[in-house]
């Protein structure tokens, strides 16, 4: 078949589809599970735990938003709310459980307090990396568990981006051993924070504003932040010039999460439009990360000394985890159910990825 022949039948193809499908629609508003129907206009109220437009996050959600609303025709209008707008940035989880507003944008380890297990969705120190958690939620059973857990909350999780891997954190002082570590105040969230505890180090929460003023004036002595495109911005460089490779973070999951009765009551349609939207959202921040990540790299100021840390911490950090693991399987059932799943993600996809990606890339050099 020519093209142009291929091109027309097709097209014919196409609208003799859509005909007999409006004309079985007006029967049963239905064709398979998708309403035909013009979607009526709806409007979604979305609060995010960041500033107004926040670099790559921010933006991020802006421009789902904006997606949502053209691949619907103008029918689905996400509203976004910056932090502290309509609910404070820490409490978009409780709003969205709440049914005061419809969904929100934040970071999932935020919500570690909630259930501990939801600190797994979010990703794992030593663990797996951005494409290894998405690959993990999406085929290795990981969306089930993370939709039956926030389900108890009448929450309903899509990913909603993905930051790469993070740096391990700027240090006022070089990390030569794993006595150094001691007694070290670190603004450093999460598993990691857990982590560090155990390597002797003091892990304090500190709200991003608060966090240059800390490492400034010496009240902390580190801090992790994400990597160099969002570091540079805050100015750690000046107070903390050690600038330490990631461990902690190899993958952390963004979440956009509706209210589940909200989301049920959706369209398929608009249903469909936001989670196509989120895949898109995702693949785009990651991107985005890599490259402006890598473009900051090169203009780091010159006092800026990039360091790993030394092998015996993080062979320390390791049986740290694993007491972690187990300290918190002990306690939370859903905790020991996610990571049951999580770890034979990580057991199967091991052994393809040592001669795959990771072999590659020993290669490549
Ligand atoms: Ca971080």
């Amino acid at each position: 078949m020519k093209r142009r022949d291929f091109l027309t039948t097709t097209a014919l193809g196409a609208s003799a589809v859509a005909f007999s499908a409006c004309h079985r629609a007006e029967e049963t508003n239905k064709v398979g599970s998708v309403n035909v129907n013009k979607a009526k206009k709806v409007t979604l109220k979305l609060a995010t735990s960041w500033p107004a437009h926040f670099p790559i996050m921010g933006t991020g959600v802006d421009a789902f938003a904006k997606r949502c609303f053209e691949l619907s025709g103008g029918s689905l209008e996400i509203k976004v709310f910056p932090k502290n707008i309509l609910v404070p940035a820490l409490q978009v989880f409780d709003a969205t459980s709440a049914a005061q507003i419809d969904a929100f944008h934040s970071g999932v380890y935020y919500w570690k307090g909630k259930n501990p297990a939801f600190s797994i969705f979010g990703g794992m120190p030593l663990g797996l990396t951005s494409e290894e958690m998405i690959t993990w939620l999406k085929f290795g059973g990981g969306y089930e568990l993370w939709r039956e857990m926030y389900g108890k909350f009448n929450l309903y999780p899509l990913v909603g981006g993905t930051t790469g891997p993070q740096m391990g954190g700027w240090f006022k002082k070089e990390i030569n051993a794993l006595a150094d570590l001691k007694g070290l105040k670190m603004r450093i969230p999460g598993l990691g924070g857990e982590v560090m505890k155990k390597l002797g180090v003091n892990p304090v929460l500190l709200p991003a504003g608060e966090i240059y003023t800390a490492l400034e004036r010496g009240t902390i002595d580190a801090t992790e932040w994400v990597g160099p495109a969002l570091d540079s911005m805050m100015g750690f460089a000046k107070a903390a010039p050690y600038y330490y490779t990631g461990w902690h973070e190899p993958g952390s999951i963004l979440e956009i999460t509706f209210n589940k009765a909200r989301w049920e009551k959706l369209s398929d349609e608009h249903r469909a439009i936001i989670t196509a939207a989120s895949e898109e959202m995702t693949g785009n921040m990651l991107q985005e990360f890599r490259y402006k990540n890598a473009k900051a790299l090169q203009a780091l100021p010159k006092n800026v000394q990039i360091k790993t840390f030394p092998k015996e911490m993080m062979d320390a950090a390791k049986v740290a985890l694993n007491e972690v693991l187990e300290e918190e399987s002990k306690k939370s059932a859903d905790f020991k159910k996610a990571l049951k799943s999580y770890q034979g993600f990580v057991k199967l996809n091991k052994p393809w990825d040592d001669i795959s990606t990771k072999n590659f890339l020993e290669i490549r050099g």
